[in-house]
């Protein structure tokens, strides 16, 4: 718990450990860390367990959230990346920012549907979840993913 990244790292290195991050959670204003961490291997097969210490730490396929870009609320890009117009992720109207927002329904911009951008239960939320699994399981790039 209390290792830090670097110690985590020099101690699964000669299990085929190549990074770890650890798993940071919200708490009012601030992050906490959590017992899980990331760690990226340099195999392609996942091997069930490591070895801290004395201890064997079960491993799961880690799947990232889809991608939002804060800017226009398509899935895929980031922000930085972003050739889109400005749209509120509450109502999805490009003539104003979601902080200046005062509509009273929500409005997804990539569904349409009655909840927000960031919504989980949007069904194009899902689809992206999706095409991230698909991603991390076959080693394939967001691109070729979302082809399948
Ligand atoms: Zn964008
Ligand atoms: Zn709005
Ligand atoms: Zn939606």
């Amino acid at each position: 718990m209390k290792s830090t990244e670097e110690e985590i790292l020099e101690g699964l290195s000669s299990q085929g450990v190549t990074a770890v991050k650890r798993i940071f959670m919200k708490k009012g204003t601030s992050l906490v860390a959590t017992k899980h961490v990331i760690l990226t291997f340099n195999t392609t097969k996942l091997p069930s367990t490591v070895k801290a210490g004395y201890i064997y730490c079960k491993t799961r396929l880690y799947i990232p959230n889809p991608i939002r870009c804060f800017k226009c609320q398509r899935f895929g890009h980031s922000k930085t990346a972003c050739r889109g117009r400005q749209t509120c992720c509450k109502c999805a109207s490009v003539d104003h920012l979601t902080s200046d927002c005062q509509s009273a329904e929500l409005l997804c911009a990539n569904c349409k549907q009655p909840h927000s951008s960031y919504s989980k239960d949007c069904p194009q939320w899902k689809k992206e979840k999706n095409i991230q699994e698909v991603r991390t399981k076959q080693n394939l790039s967001y691109y070729e993913a979302k082809k399948l």
